[in-house]
């Protein structure tokens, strides 16, 4: 049975005004933080908890926060240690986040050394314009060298994209996702905008919705942005990622299949055992927490799944009602969607029993479709796969 790893780094260059990540811009402390990470990876992996069902290869997910904006030693140390004590298997799937502007050759060179094989970047756009809205530290220029320097050392390259961004068009949007693909990028993850709560882009343009690209385009550019990139070979395969076949991350296929996962690090959220959990999304809180933890403390947490720990503050045990209902949730975000098989060797019950009414509804929306096996979101279903997962839920 396969491992899956998510590590959180919580540092960046500086906050993006849209974004609602645990992240801070102070890392005086990523030294001391690594070292955490490593001292709370050695505690679970001696615990003896397990996963329960997963993906069947290794993963191993460094994200942030900017990984790439702190000393690249730093995280080759952690991939070592990670490797070492869950026993990664050499043909782990090991992904880093960066951003173009903390990337360096020597960097990525140290990455690559380390085992890291696969590299996600936050380019969002390759328009200068739409670059300076979203507060980014980097320009076009600045992004296309940080792919340079990363295709001198990685084949498995993803880049983000963003749409919907206040005075971006669908020609911008568009011409981004051609370029990716000119410069033969494999996978691209496009994100919607959202205004989360807290972030200075909610102040700034909640009483500025004319500001904002309205639904009808926002749709639009989705469906296009998508087409584009399956024209040059990336064929989507979940709600917001296109990937050349064989280069789907095998880290969040696993997470949209209901595997387990292990997370560790500030306000890292992971799921083992039945149990949903995340850590303190506070610095200092997580290196308190992480500098006493032990195997026993670990095993103790989950086998009686215990409200809270210092290091654990949201526990969410799943119900087999719940995990049930979950199912839809995670399945439908992919073009594979809800396998009946599956579902039954999972559950014990048959998903057209326990969803029929709600995917005959919506099959004859137009939203659903069935081929054999497989239950997914039809083109149109994408635009609404909210209503559809809340008929199931
Ligand atoms: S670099 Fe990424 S994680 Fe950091 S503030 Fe910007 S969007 Fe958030």
């Amino acid at each position: 049975m396969g491992k899956n790893i998510y590590i959180h780094i919580p540092f960046c260059e500086r906050k993006c005004p849209y974004c609602d990540f645990y992240s801070i811009t102070d890392r005086s402390a990523s030294s001391t933080y690594v070292d955490a990470l490593i001292k709370e990876a050695e505690a679970f992996s001696k615990s003896g908890v397990r996963p329960d069902h997963n993906d069947s290869q290794d993963t191993l997910y460094i994200g942030g926060g900017t990984p790439s904006s702190i000393d690249a030693k730093d995280i080759a140390r952690l991939v070592d240690a990670v490797k070492d004590l869950f026993r990664l298997s050499d043909d782990s799937e090991i992904t880093i986040e960066v951003n173009p502007s903390s990337l360096t050759a020597d960097k990525a060179a140290i990455y690559r050394d380390a085992g890291i094989n696969r590299v996600s970047m936050g380019v969002q756009s390759l328009d200068d314009n739409v670059l300076r809205t979203l507060g980014r530290l980097h320009d076009s220029e600045g992004a296309k060298r940080a792919i340079g320097i990363l295709q001198e050392v990685f084949d498995n390259i993803s880049c983000d994209l963003m749409s919907g961004i206040p005075g971006q068009s669908l020609d911008s949007l568009i011409r981004s996702a051609e370029e990716l693909l000119s410069f033969g990028i494999k996978h691209v993850s496009c994100y919607s905008l959202s205004l989360e709560e807290g972030t200075v882009f909610e102040k700034r343009y909640r009483d500025q919705i004319e500001d904002l690209v309205p639904p009808e385009t926002e749709r639009e550019m989705y469906h296009r942005v998508r087409e584009v990139l399956a024209s040059g070979g990336l064929m989507p395969y979940e709600i917001s990622n296109s990937a050349c076949p064989g280069y789907e991350s095998r880290h969040n296929l696993n997470y949209w299949a209901g595997g387990n996962y292990y997370a560790f690090g500030a306000a890292a959220a992971g799921y083992l055992q039945d149990i949903r959990f995340t850590h303190p999304a506070s610095l200092s809180d997580y290196l308190m927490a992480a500098d006493e933890v032990t195997a026993e403390a670990v095993r103790e947490y989950f086998d009686k799944a215990k409200d809270k720990s210092d290091l654990i503050v949201t526990t969410d045990i799943m119900t087999e009602e719940e995990k049930i209902r979950e199912y839809p949730f995670l399945a439908l975000r992919t073009n594979a969607g809800m396998s009946i098989a599956r579902f039954n060797e999972l559950y014990g019950q048959d998903l057209l029993d326990v969803f029929g009414e709600a995917i005959s509804k919506n099959t004859e929306a137009g939203l659903l479709v069935r081929e054999g096996d497989r239950i997914f979101l039809t083109s149109e279903g994408f635009d609404f796969a909210d209503k559809v997962i809340r008929d199931m839920i």
